[in-house]
């Protein structure tokens, strides 16, 4: 037996949660699943969102959960949807223990980081070292840091870094991948930057105390920033469906965030690789607006 739906949200994240409750106010039937495994998890307080700076990750949740739930036609049920297909016209979902269908989803499921493969890096993750100096900047500003990189974009996320800490060691773990010229730039700012491969970071509860190089030289850093995530989506969409990435790791869809499969929409993070807290909410929203008003007209056109 399957559950029907008008609307599948796969994911509870600011971008699913927030389409449920323009969705659930409009008065459409919706379904959101949701593992509840968010990738900022890891922090002990999300910024840059107005009204909820500062909130933790899993309280800024449960206000999302508890406004949905107040319109009835919104079920939201936590579950990890494991296949996605869809046969005449109607997509199935597989959750972890039922099988529903709908016509519509939305696809909200974000992304998961995998972390340079350096001792003592998780225990600092999300506590003094992050990714995005939008969302922890503020908090380690004009600390001693440490930035931990080395891709392309390296130079330019250290230009970036800067604005928060003059006070910087760049640590790319092997020879860096930039010019000599870049190097004397680092040089001309009073940026080290160490090449040596690096042995462990060491914390004490979750603050980062040292970083020590593969030589045994120790240099004292109280929080820093990784380039480089390597995050991947945490949904395969991919598998179920012919989707083709973007250049940020995101599924590709039309404007409006309708993917080519007619009826499938991808929102938040696993369209952008990394949209914040608010340009997810805001797309759950937009989206929902989008899809009741194409439902209000069609249901306009059956009736007259
Ligand atoms: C360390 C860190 C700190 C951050 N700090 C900030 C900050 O301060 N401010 C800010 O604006 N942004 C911050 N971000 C970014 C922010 O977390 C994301 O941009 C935002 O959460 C994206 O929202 P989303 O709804 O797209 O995805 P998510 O919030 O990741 O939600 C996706 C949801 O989908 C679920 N899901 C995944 N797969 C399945 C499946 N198969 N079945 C069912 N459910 C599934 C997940 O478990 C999760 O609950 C931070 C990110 C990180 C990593």
């Amino acid at each position: 037996m399957s559950e029907q739906y008008e609307v599948v949200i796969i994911g509870g994240g600011a971008a699913g949660l927030n389409a449920a409750l323009v969705l659930g106010r409009s008065k459409r039937n919706v379904l959101v699943l949701d593992e509840n495994k968010a990738r900022n998890n890891v922090t002990k307080a999300s910024h840059g969102y107005l009204t909820r700076d500062g909130v933790k990750p899993e309280e800024f949740k449960g206000i999302g959960i508890s406004e949905i739930n107040a319109y009835p036609s919104v079920t939201y049920k936590e579950s990890k949807v494991t296949s996605l297909y869809k046969e005449e016209g109607l997509f199935h979902i597989q959750g972890d223990e039922r099988h529903y269908t709908a016509k519509r989803v939305i696809v909200a499921t974000g992304m998961k980081d995998s972390l340079p493969n350096i001792k003592g890096i998780h225990d600092v993750y999300g506590t003094t070292v992050f990714h995005c100096p939008y969302c922890d900047g503020w908090e380690r500003r004009e600390e001693p840091l440490a930035v931990f990189g080395n891709d392309p974009g390296l130079m330019d996320y250290v230009k970036l870094i800067y604005n928060w800490s003059q006070d910087l060691i760049v640590f790319t773990n092997g020879p860096a991948q930039i010019s000599e010229d870049e190097k004397k730039d680092l040089k001309l700012h009073s940026v080290k930057l160490i090449e040596e491969p690096l042995r462990e970071l060491v914390s004490v509860n979750g603050d980062l105390k040292e970083v020590i190089g593969a030589s045994g030289e120790v240099y004292d850093r109280s929080g820093g920033f990784i380039l480089d995530t390597s995050e991947a989506q945490s949904f395969p969409l991919h598998e179920y469906f012919d989707i083709e990435f973007t250049e940020m790791g995101g599924y590709y869809t039309k404007e409006g965030c309708e993917t080519l499969v007619e009826g499938l929409y991808v929102i938040g993070d696993s369209r952008h690789g990394f949209s914040g807290l608010l340009k997810a909410a805001s797309e759950g929203y937009e989206l929902a607006v989008a899809l009741n008003h194409e439902l209000a007209v069609n249901e306009w056109g059956k009736r007259g």
